[in-house]
């Protein structure tokens, strides 16, 4: 009998649903090849959610999300939203809370840049040459964005404003895990991004990333500073294949491999919580991208995000490591054959440039 998964589908606002009608499309084609039924719940969220419903994450959202083995998301916000107060706005209001309510810790974001799309990339050609694919995974709920935070005025008159930088042992232990086990399913290379010489949080972070590796000792471990590992993510984003680091130089360093990749529009990414005993793991699978309100509703947008971040859940959450790897074979496919959308067409010979519905159903062509 065929196993049936239940998948909040959360599209949101903006591109969202656009991209996220082509994700479920290469869903269905891989339901359509027996052994799985996807069974889907969608729902509101963000902008889309504060029109119909006041709230941008309504409790029925949640429900469903808690309900599913996995969250499927588009991406939320737009400018019809940005004069509410920064406590509703979409992203805040809904995002932020979804991780915090899951407890999703780990983030991953492959940054893959294709050898066809290297022209699309800031760097010097001979450093992107062939193409790079470096998978960034963050931890997503501790650190600076969580400690306690005050602003308070001096008697002197000044102004003193606090953020605590907080980790506790057990939170950098999870996420070394998640770390080590990416690595050992790729080149079994991890480096480790810390501040050891200055900051103490990094102190602890690196002990402890040393003693977890103890348990992976088919995965090779380094440390890097994170302002060397700045300038060597640019420098050489071929020699590293995973690294792993708290959540502020996470945010940092994994939206500066984005755009060295050239295409917001390529870029999924995985928020995970903790593993269930057959080692997936319950998450949310967005594009890295937000809702383009610049090309909505013209149906130009790329859809690979959304379907590459489709490809991640079926990883991640259902353990379908086989069909995820068929979506990317799928799309590496379409990029060779030339078909590209707008935020990746440089006119270059052999290309064509087409939609959101025929980029995503060329992949479903080559599924
Ligand atoms: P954006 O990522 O939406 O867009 C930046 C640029 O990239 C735009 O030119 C856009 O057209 C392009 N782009 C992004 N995705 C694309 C795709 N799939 N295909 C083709 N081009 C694509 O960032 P922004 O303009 O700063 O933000 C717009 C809205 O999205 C804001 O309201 C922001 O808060 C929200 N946002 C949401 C998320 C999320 O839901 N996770 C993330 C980032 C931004």
């Amino acid at each position: 009998m065929a196993k049936a998964y239940k998948i909040a589908v959360l599209p949101g606002d903006g591109i969202g649903p656009e991209v996220m009608a082509e994700a479920l499309k290469v869903m269905a084609k891989i339901s359509s090849t027996g052994g799985v039924i996807f069974e889907y719940s969608e729902q509101l969220v963000g902008g889309a959610a504060i029109d119909a419903k006041g709230k941008a994450l309504p409790a029925e959202t949640v429900a469903a999300c808690e309900a599913s083995d996995a969250i499927l998301f588009g991406s939320v916000g737009g400018p019809k939203w940005e004069k509410l107060p920064p406590d509703e706005q979409p992203e805040r209001a809904a995002l932020l809370p979804i991780r915090k309510h899951f407890g999703l810790f780990a983030n991953l974001r492959p940054a893959i840049c294709y050898p066809e799309l290297t022209s699309s990339s800031p760097v010097r050609p001979d450093i992107v040459a062939g193409g790079f694919d470096v998978l960034c995974v963050r931890e997503l709920t501790g650190g600076l964005y969580f400690g306690p935070k005050r602003t308070e005025n001096l008697p002197d008159g000044d102004v003193l404003a606090v953020d605590e930088m907080v980790y506790k042992k057990s939170e950098i232990v999870r996420i070394a895990h998640v770390a080590f086990k990416a690595a050992r399913a790729r080149k079994k290379k991890l480096l480790s991004v810390d501040k050891a010489n200055v900051v103490r949080n990094s102190v602890l972070w690196r002990e402890t990333m040393k003693e977890i590796a103890t348990q992976y000792p088919d995965v090779e471990l380094a440390h890097m500073y994170v302002d060397n590992a700045a300038m060597q993510l640019i420098k050489m984003p071929r020699e590293i294949d995973v690294f792993v680091t708290e959540n502020l130089f996470g945010d940092i360093l994994s939206d500066e491999m984005g755009a060295i990749t050239g295409s917001l529009g390529m870029l999924a990414s995985a928020s995970l919580g903790k593993p269930r005993a057959d080692g997936t793991y319950f998450g949310l699978f967005e594009p890295s991208g937000g809702t383009a309100p610049d090309i909505a509703g013209k149906g130009i947008a790329n859809p690979i995000a959304q379907i590459l971040s489709a490809a991640l859940l079926l990883r991640f959450a259902l353990g379908m490591e086989k069909e995820a790897a068929a979506i990317e074979a799928a799309v590496r496919t379409v990029i060779e054959s030339g078909l590209r959308t707008g935020d990746i067409f440089t006119g270059a010979a052999g290309t064509r440039k087409v939609g959101t519905r025929e980029m995503g159903d060329a992949v479903v062509g080559a599924l």
